[in-house]
């Protein structure tokens, strides 16, 4: 199997004035995780990589540059799961961590649990020797000015966002990434700051398995973004992964699962898909949607 990745920086109405910081910050991260499997690294660890590069980019809603809450603090939510065994790690509502999706895998390899949240998951984090980070250094000026913003207005609705229907202050988007190694084994990470303004303990749709992300080597990993209300209600990434297992091809079950989604909760999002046989492919019905790849011939393409 000749290696590949496929990464996403959000599905939302992305404003042209960052379009370029979004298409940068996706390709670092694909070039990222397209060398650790260039040079014979499994897909779970250049998933990671890829998320990892993109939640130290403040362009994104994933670690630095997250959205804040009602209360105006930074709390994360990440999944990283590989297809041979189906294992996962997830975290959920964590703060003081820069990379959750780090916190996701350490679940994972070094518990007998699949996801920890909230105060649970940060004890971890620092019993494992993880660097715990004050809360400025995951805040931007811009990200504390939106919340400003929106604290300020009479009527604000997570789902303009993505539709991009009421003009919101700029956003930032959730973050993801899936590939596939040379032993054909799919791997897929999701990593987000979630919406604007969420209430305290809002959980989307991004940590929880079959929803914000799958990996499974008999049908394709998939990561999943866009408003988790609606995405979590369809179970979204396992939908696309039900697809595939029943014959579609990456692209049809892309769309299909965005169509389904639209259809059944009027969801706005996308996803980006990973099958077994390297096929990669990505469909949203927002907008724009920031994404970048590295196909099984090291072509590298970047769109938004
Ligand atoms: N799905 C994420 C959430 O609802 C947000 C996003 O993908 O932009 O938390």
């Amino acid at each position: 199997m000749r290696p590949s990745i496929i990464v996403h920086g959000g599905a939302w109405d992305i404003p042209t004035e960052v379009h370029e910081a979004h298409k940068h910050g996706c390709r670092t991260a694909a070039e990222t995780g397209y060398a650790i499997l260039a040079s014979g690294g499994s897909s779970l660890d250049a998933v990671e990589a890829a998320v990892r590069s993109m939640e130290e980019d403040a362009t994104f809603d994933a670690g630095k540059g997250s959205h804040l809450n009602r209360e105006g603090e930074v709390e994360l939510d990440a999944i990283i799961m590989e297809g041979a065994e189906l294992r996962f790690g997830a975290v959920a509502a964590v703060q003081h961590v820069l990379h959750p999706v780090t916190l996701a895998r350490l679940v994972m390899e070094r518990t007998e649990h699949c996801m920890l949240v909230g105060e649970g998951a940060l004890r971890f984090a620092r019993s494992v020797g993880m660097e715990s980070v004050p809360v400025h250094d995951l805040l931007t000026e811009w990200e504390r000015e939106r919340w400003e913003q929106i604290r300020g207005r009479k009527r604000f609705e997570q789902r303009d966002v993505f539709a991009g229907s009421a003009a919101p202050p700029q956003c930032n988007g959730t973050v993801g990434a899936v590939a596939i190694d040379g032993n054909g084994t799919v791997s897929a990470a999701t990593s987000t700051g979630g919406t604007p303004n969420k209430m305290v303990g809002r959980v989307g749709d991004s940590p929880l398995v079959g929803c914000g992300a799958y990996a499974d080597n008999s049908s394709a990993g998939v990561s999943a973004t866009g408003l988790g209300e609606s995405l979590m209600k369809v179970v979204m990434a396992r939908h696309v992964c039900d697809l595939v297992e029943k014959g579609a091809g990456a692209q049809r079950a892309a769309d299909e699962s965005v169509s389904y989604l639209e259809q059944k909760v009027r969801g706005l999002g996308g996803v980006i898909v990973m099958d077994r046989g390297g096929e990669s492919a990505f469909s949203h019905n927002t907008p724009h949607m920031a994404v970048a790849s590295v196909d099984g011939k090291g072509k590298m393409r970047v769109r938004i």
